[in-house]
């Protein structure tokens, strides 16, 4: 087929959406290392997990060998509200770049939420719902998780208590009012509210809190709140589980019109939605069908693939939580205020720490001025305003294009367009007025992290 037929937006229709979400685990030779209890160095058991999380959703993030799981009836319907999301042929963007390459994006950003964390919130509320829970509790940075959490609980009727990182709430109140309108309570973390928040507050007076605190804060209410449990935007396999309808959706997009990818890209914080974007393609490349170039992006101020360690570690900075094998930039590091707020969590998803430790995926960091820069460049030629964090996917999607221009080579580029930007337009301002700074940590700096990594 000639690349004239294919449409600016491939769009599939709903008997072509996927019924069920694809397990990337179960055709890897290498599993992702399990979590363990941080007391025995145990992996934890299903009843350890169950006081923290839902029931339905331990069974699958201890499960490495079920290649589906259904997707129920209940979360197709609410999919079907936001979904299948268009893949898009970056026409403009070709022509702009005088490039040879084919440029597609899966746009996650057209739900209210702004992104592609509501794939995951709905099912998660869905199995607190079944198994009769009365709410949840969960951090979130940027905002988006938050955001994307407080729609699924209010469809489900459930609470839904929210420690938002510091900087966040400050930065992005209008973000926080849209959590609430949702019927959410919002708190910024870290807060006094929790033991382990105001043991933060005693050792760094001032912080403008990081990922991990809030998740401290947040395991901690549900914990000890009965009839809650805690629920996270990302980096667990169950997340990755969910997301994986968006590379479902992308490679059933791109098999209709007989278009094979040759390189893949998204943005990297916690995983979630590169692992999601590339799960079916990376089991074609682990079953020997296919290949693919897959390449994570990540911020240079918060390097966990291209600078961080392959090591056991805490998944929050209060050390509450399980420890996960993941690269990681240690527990304790609290990167600079940067904008991509979705991207500034230490670790990385164990599953993508897997495939990258085993040489099945490339990671490059690439600068907070420069992200900007292909931001706004996108949205003057594509017409989308971007999320900061998607910005580094388009960043390293125009760069492979512009190779490309350069060796003549007509490869097919697929990056994920994860969400957009209206509430990060105080980032936006910054770059604007030259105001934005571009801070990478030094080796001294990470090394302060790895120091504190637990001895396993
Ligand atoms: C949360 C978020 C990310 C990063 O999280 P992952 O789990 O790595 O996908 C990227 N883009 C947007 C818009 C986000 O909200």
């Amino acid at each position: 087929m000639t690349s004239q037929a294919i449409p600016y937006k491939i769009y599939l229709s709903e008997s072509e959406m996927p019924t069920a979400w694809y397990n990337l685990r179960a055709d890897m030779v290498n599993k992702p290392a399990p979590l363990l209890n941080p007391g025995t160095l145990q992996p934890m058991t299903a009843q350890e997990l169950s006081g923290v999380f839902c029931d339905e959703l331990i069974r699958q993030e201890l499960d490495n060998d079920t290649a589906l799981f259904p997707i129920p009836e209940q979360i197709l319907s609410f999919y079907k509200m936001y979904r299948p999301s268009p893949l898009v042929r970056a026409y403009c963007l070709e022509e702009k770049l005088g490039t040879p390459a084919k440029i597609y994006y899966k746009f996650e950003g057209n739900n209210t939420s702004g992104s592609h964390k509501l794939n995951s919130a709905i099912a998660q509320a869905y199995y607190a719902k079944e198994q009769g829970l009365k709410g949840v509790t969960t951090e979130t940075g940027a905002g988006q998780w938050g955001t994307a959490l407080s729609m699924a609980c209010s469809y489900y009727g459930l609470d839904c208590k929210v420690y938002m990182v510091k900087v966040s709430y400050e930065q992005k109140p209008f973000r926080r009012e849209v959590m609430r309108t949702y019927g959410a309570s919002v708190t910024p973390s870290p807060s006094m509210e929790t033991q382990v928040g105001r043991k933060i507050l005693a050792e760094h007076p001032g912080t403008t809190g990081s990922l991990g605190c809030t998740i401290s804060e947040a395991v901690e209410a549900a914990t000890s709140t009965p009839g809650y449990r805690y629920v996270l935007g990302s980096v667990l396999n169950q997340v990755l589980l969910h997301q994986s309808v968006i590379g479902l959706e992308t490679k059933a997009a791109l098999d209709k019109y007989g278009v094979k990818a040759d390189i893949i890209i998204g943005c990297a914080g916690g995983g979630s939605n590169l692992g999601g974007l590339i799960a079916p393609f990376m089991g074609q490349k682990l079953r020997g069908e296919a290949d693919y170039r897959i390449i994570a992006v990540e911020p240079a101020s918060c390097p966990s693939f291209t600078r961080g360690k392959f090591a056991y570690d805490f998944c929050d900075t209060g050390m509450v939580c399980p420890l996960a094998k993941m690269y990681t930039l240690g527990s304790g590091f609290i990167p600079a205020p940067n904008h991509a707020g979705g991207l500034r969590y230490h670790g990385m998803s164990s599953t993508l720490s897997q495939l990258y430790h085993d040489g099945l995926m490339e990671a490059v960091s690439v600068k907070q001025t420069d992200v900007f820069q292909a931001a706004e460049y996108f949205a003057r030629v594509e017409g989308i305003l971007p999320a900061p964090e998607s910005a580094h996917a388009i960043k390293v999607a125009i760069d492979e294009a512009v190779k490309c221009r350069e060796t003549g080579e007509e490869k097919t580029i697929v990056f994920g367009l994860t969400g957009t930007g209206y509430f990060d337009m105080v980032a936006y301002e910054k770059f604007h007025d030259g105001l934005m700074s571009d801070y990478i940590p030094t080796d001294e700096e990470l090394q302060v992290g790895f120091d504190k990594l637990p001895k396993v």
